[in-house]
Parts: structure tokens; sequence; C-alpha cells
């Protein structure tokens, strides 16, 4: 089965050959061909270039793009979208003054998550959790990373990674499962933090191993949940089984987080919204990927990551929701880069490359997908008609996404 999409308008992120990522300047280029053609077989792209003659009769299905874009689909790096029921009421308790800190001191948070979770069964947890990737898909993301950590028992844990495993099972995109046990303290370990660490270490992580649930482990490391000394446990124990780190750092404060993350190899650091010249200097001797999520910034009205700084030191960057019920209720990639342009001050070309290439390196994909070049999955992106890609960003909260393609094929 052959598709052909002629006439694009603009097709972006051409990439001739495969590239891991984009730093510093480079994140400015966006490399696109205006008034093209793209090839597809089956699932993959096969070719792509100026529109020609030779473009007619050669496919199977033909799709006009006049006035369109098409472009790799978003890729997802960091979510949560595995979780039951949501936060509301806390929503409207931190508009009535408390902050995330004083509500999580009262049971609210992730230990609230974790009990309704707890008392989910998998199948419901299922049926809640695909509705948010059927949603998303729509959106244009066709690549996302799950987390566990709303479940903070060794049976509620391997539950969520079940069902992240069920999600891959069941859809054709991209799903990576990371092993975050080490979301929060849970009651019963209640002034015992490292007592939970050892459940985590030895009791969690063999099981979720054995069935091979997880591709990636993090740990959030921030003050009031887990120090510099946990994380160094914790990534050491997953490292024993292969898993490499992808971690929370550095939202609230910095303790250390970004340089215990490179030290143990970290795929990714994800928030930053602090961060020090000392953080800067690190990644930039590194293979670790920075990752924003600015939407979490937007709904808990916290600091921006500093792109500008990043970008400007020569550092790539990437760009995820952080799609989870406490932080960022939404899952929709097209407000993150709006968002990114608006807030951030990054170009709309960057944070398209955030948002695709940079992203597919973060969520450990950068061979297949990511960018259009022959040889990668045709996870595509065809824009509504709009004048430019500029567009995107520039019209925050419409929608622009005419259909999605996931393998080749339109959902
Ligand atoms: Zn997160």
């Amino acid at each position: 089965m052959t598709t052909i999409f002629i006439n694009i308008k603009e097709l972006l992120q051409t990439r001739t050959s495969t590239i891991e990522k984009v730093s510093g300047q480079e994140m400015k280029i966006l490399p696109s061909i205006k008034n093209a053609y793209l090839l597809v077989k089956d699932d993959e792209i096969i070719d792509y270039g100026v529109m020609n003659d030779t473009c007619f009769g050669i496919a199977d299905e033909v799709i006009d793009c006049t006035g369109k874009i098409v472009m790799p689909t978003w890729i997802d790096s960091h979510t949560h979208i595995v979780y039951a029921g949501n936060r509301e009421q806390e929503f409207v308790d931190r508009i009535n003054g408390l902050t995330y800190e004083e509500i999580a001191n009262r049971g609210g948070g992730i230990v609230n998550s974790a009990e309704k979770l707890q008392n989910t069964s998998e199948e419901d947890l299922y049926k809640q959790s695909k509705k948010r990737l059927e949603e998303v898909m729509q959106l244009g993301t066709g690549a996302v990373e799950i987390k566990s950590g709303y479940g903070l028992t060794p049976e509620a844990e391997m539950k969520m990674l079940r069902v992240i495993r069920k999600l891959k099972q069941e859809y054709k995109l991209p799903v990576k499962a990371t092993f975050l046990g080490a979301h929060a303290v849970p009651k019963a370990f209640k002034n015992n933090t490292a007592g939970y660490i050892d459940q985590v270490i030895n009791e969690m992580l063999p099981a979720i191993a054995n069935e091979n649930l997880a591709d990636y482990i993090d740990i959030f490391c921030e003050k009031g949940y887990f120090s510099i000394e946990d994380t160094k446990r914790v990534l050491a124990a997953g490292k024993k089984y292969g898993l490499k780190p992808k971690i929370h750092v550095n939202q609230f404060n910095i303790i250390g987080g970004v340089a215990a993350g490179v030290e143990y190899n970290a795929l990714s650091v994800d928030h930053l919204e602090v961060i020090s010249d000392e953080d800067i200097e690190i990644l930039k001797n590194s293979e670790t990927m920075p990752v924003a999520l600015p939407s979490c910034s937007y709904f808990l009205s916290i600091p921006y990551t500093p792109a500008r700084k990043l970008i400007d030191a020569g550092l790539p960057l990437a760009l995820a929701t952080d799609f989870n019920p406490g932080s960022t209720p939404s899952g929709n990639m097209n407000f993150v880069i709006s968002t990114a342009c608006i807030k951030m001050k990054m170009t709309p070309e960057e944070a398209i490359n955030a948002a695709t290439i940079n992203a597919a390196y973060a969520m450990g994909i950068a061979e297949s997908h990511g960018s259009i070049t022959v040889g990668k999955k045709a996870n595509l992106i065809l824009t509504k008609e709009i004048p430019s890609y500029g567009f995107l960003p520039y019209a925050f909260g419409t929608n622009n996404i005419d259909s999605v393609f996931i393998n080749g094929k339109k959902i």
C-alpha cells in the first residue's frame, strides 16, 4: 500500500540523514520544502521532494494537501496519562489561595491520586487512560512516554505498568513505560522515606523487571519528596536492570538533581523551572536532554524553564506536556508549543524542533521518529489550510490539525 501526499504547501522537518538532536543555534533552523510531495509505503516514508510530474499515478492513494502543511507528529516524552479520577477540587483550593505544597501537606496531591488509583480496577484504569490517549493522538501526538507513580504500592505500581503495556499493545504509536515508584512517599511510610526506597528497590523493581514492564526509571528529586541520596540509590538500582533514567528535577528547588541525573547517564532531565549556571555546564558535557514542561508552569503559575538561557548556552531542549491530574490536566502539545513561544521566547522553529526531533531523542526513538527522513515511520500531522507554520504557535487555542497519520494510516 502506497500513499502520496501532493501539493503540500510546506513539508517541515526534512532531514536527509538521521541526526540525533539539534542544539543551541541549530535549533533555529527548521529545514523544509515548499510545494512538496511525500511518498509513504505501508508504515514508512520512502521518498519526498519538490512536486513534479512523476508524482502522479505512482501510488495507490493520493492525498491533495493544497494550502496545508505536513510535518512529523508531536512526540510527548513526558506524561502521566494513566491515572484514576481527577483533582478539580484541589484546583479550586488553589484558586482560593492554597499552594501546591500546602495541598500536598493536607493529604492532597500525588498521594490523593494514589488512593484513587489503588481503589480502581485495572480494566477501569485502562478505560479512563485510553480515552486520554485517543484525545492526544487526535491533537497530533504520535508517540508518548507514560510513567507509573500513582500507585505507590507494589500491586498498584504493577497495575499501572500493565495498563501502559496494554495501551502499547492496542495502539500503533510508540509507547515507552517509565517506572516512577519514587514519585511521592506514601502514607504507610510517613517519616520513613528510606524504608519506602527499600521497597521500591527490593520489591517493586525486581517484579517489574521480571515482567519486562518498564523501559526507563524515574524519581521526583525535590525538597519534601526525594533527596539526592535517594535519587542515586534508585538510579543505581535501575541501572542493574538496564533501566536508563529520565528524572524529575529542579521544579521548585536546585538540590543537585541535574548532576545526579548526568552522573547516571540520564536520557533526560525534566522540569528545570529553576536551573543554575553550574547545572548548565554539567549538561553541556553530557548526552542528557533537558526537557521543559510549560503547561505545568502555566497551570501552577510557577516560573517557566529558562529556554533562552539553555539554548543560548548551546544546549538542546525538548518540550513535553507532563499530562497529569495534579499539575497539568492537559496533553495538548499544540498548547505546549504556543506557550513555549509566548512565555519562554522560543521561536516557532525552536519549538517545533523541541517537540519533534529533540523529543524523539528524549524518548529514545530518534532512529525511527521525529523527522521527515527516508526510512522513518510515517507518523504525520496534516494541518488545516494555514498561512505558515508560525501560525501554529501564534493561533493558540485553535485546533489547526486536519488529520493525523500513525504508521501511514489516518486515525
Ligand atoms: Zn511529570
